[in-house]
């Protein structure tokens, strides 16, 4: 059952920006939300990146308001707003609306915090009837008067759970009170928390759910192995594996916040140039950890899975699971940021003995099995007892002194991405 574009209802001049854009088959996300949008409906959408989601709802958008065309030479009012968590992903989808729109009158703009303002305030005075942009600097440029959503139409929450995690949500509530209460609103999440639930009820009108398969690609793309190791020697075989293979970028997940810092710590002492990430970290203190890792100051980024989710980085050649992650579907984001866009990625996971019920779990999720590979030297004592992972408990070779990071996750642990991961599937459906 193929779907071509020819059938979901876009213009001519729309079909002709997919064809040169080499794309031939419209992906599942596209093929579910592209009709339903073009009828005019709100949408929930449970979609990753990479599953083609931006086209998903750029495509349709631009042809509502080609539909609605604003007067010509009217100051044009924006018309569609574009909401992400960062600047990366805002000039991306700036990038998908220009690609797309490029047979279309209609004009678009990009604007994200960390850049002069001025520039933005003139493009806006000049007129945009799309507009992308990451809450807290739209704030700013609505409590300057530059910029008018009262004639909005479509809303579009892209990658709400990120927007979520890295604490937006007071911004999006202000943007919300400043929109037209009669609109089209288009909600995209990886996962659903309660958080995003409750985010979803009050904001969406009779949504039409839409969900797709986990882009499993990734799990294809990225070469896994999994090394199994004492729970004691995790260290040391990480050491090693980054010594040997001259590996320059590195990120390792642990379970939690204690365990990251730790990690870091140990590594540093091995002569390793490392920084942990996680929330409760300042904000200065991330970047500065972030920005170090990204010019190669920081060879072994050590992160928490919530606090990566905020971070912008991705196509990482290794990326390390020092602990499993106690929900499966959190497996498959730490392993999203390797390998991306075509390039060669591996993920590696030490895996101990108490960790065997886990692995299993995040087999069952994938639908196949992670090589094993015993690193000569490491292998693991064949009558280690498992002990229990608890909830926050640190795993790797420090059994002692772990109430620190009592939570699951680290980062925000009121929601736990856990949580949210393991909720994606099931988001509430509606009549
Ligand atoms: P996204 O999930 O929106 O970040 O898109 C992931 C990638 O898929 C982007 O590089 C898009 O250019 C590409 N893409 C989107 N739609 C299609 C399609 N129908 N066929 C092939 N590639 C696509």
């Amino acid at each position: 059952m193929t779907t071509s574009f020819d059938t979901l209802g876009l213009s001519a001049e729309l079909r002709r920006a997919i064809t040169e854009a080499g794309y031939t088959q419209p992906t599942p996300i596209q093929a579910k939300a592209i009709p339903v949008v073009l009828a005019g409906r709100d949408v929930l959408a449970a979609a990753q990146t990479g599953t083609g989601k931006t086209a998903g709802f750029t495509l349709p958008l631009l042809q509502r308001l080609m539909a609605s065309a604003a007067p010509e030479g009217a100051r044009r009012p924006v018309r569609a707003l574009v909401l992400t968590p960062t600047r990366e992903l805002a000039a991306q989808v700036g990038e998908n609306v220009a690609t797309y729109g490029r047979h279309l009158p209609l004009r678009s703009a990009v604007i994200f915090g960390g850049v002069k303002i001025n520039p933005q305030i003139e493009r806006l005075r000049a007129g945009v009837d799309v507009l992308v942009a990451t809450p807290g600097r739209l704030l700013d440029h609505l409590s300057q008067r530059s910029v008018d959503l009262s004639q909005l139409q479509i809303l579009v929450l892209d990658e709400a759970d990120r927007m979520l995690d890295m604490g937006f949500i007071h911004d999006i509530r202000k943007v919300l009170a400043r929109l037209p209460a009669q609109r089209q609103n288009l909600l995209f999440s990886a996962t659903f928390s309660e958080e995003i639930r409750r985010l979803a009820t009050g904001l969406l009108h009779e949504p039409e759910m839409i969900e797709v398969a986990p882009r499993n690609t990734t799990a294809e793309r990225v070469a896994q192995v999994v090394h199994p190791v004492d729970r004691e020697r995790k260290r040391e075989l990480l050491s090693q594996l980054i010594a040997q293979g001259d590996w320059r970028q590195v990120l390792v997940f642990t379970r939690t916040k204690h365990g990251a810092n730790r990690l870091a710590q140990q590594l540093e002492k091995d002569g390793l140039s490392a920084a942990a990430i996680h929330g409760n970290k300042s904000q200065n203190a991330r970047t500065q950890a972030l920005a170090g890792f990204k010019d190669g100051r920081v060879r072994v980024l050590v992160a928490t899975d919530i606090a990566a989710r905020g971070l912008d980085i991705d196509q990482l050649p290794h990326v390390v699971n020092y602990e499993l992650p106690n929900v499966p579907e959190d497996y498959v984001h730490r392993i999203g940021r390797t390998g991306r866009a075509g390039s060669e990625g591996e993920a590696l996971s030490l895996v101990c003995v108490d960790e065997h019920k886990l692995l299993r779990d995040i087999e069952r999720l994938l639908r196949r099995e992670v090589p094993k590979v015993v690193v000569p030297g490491f292998e693991p004592d064949p009558n280690a007892r498992p002990e229990p992972i608890q909830q926050g408990r640190g795993g790797r070779g420090d059994s002692r002194g772990r109430r620190g990071g009592a939570r699951s996750g680290g980062g925000r642990a009121r929601e736990g991405g856990a949580n949210a991961g393991g909720q994606r599937r099931r988001p509430p459906r509606q009549a």
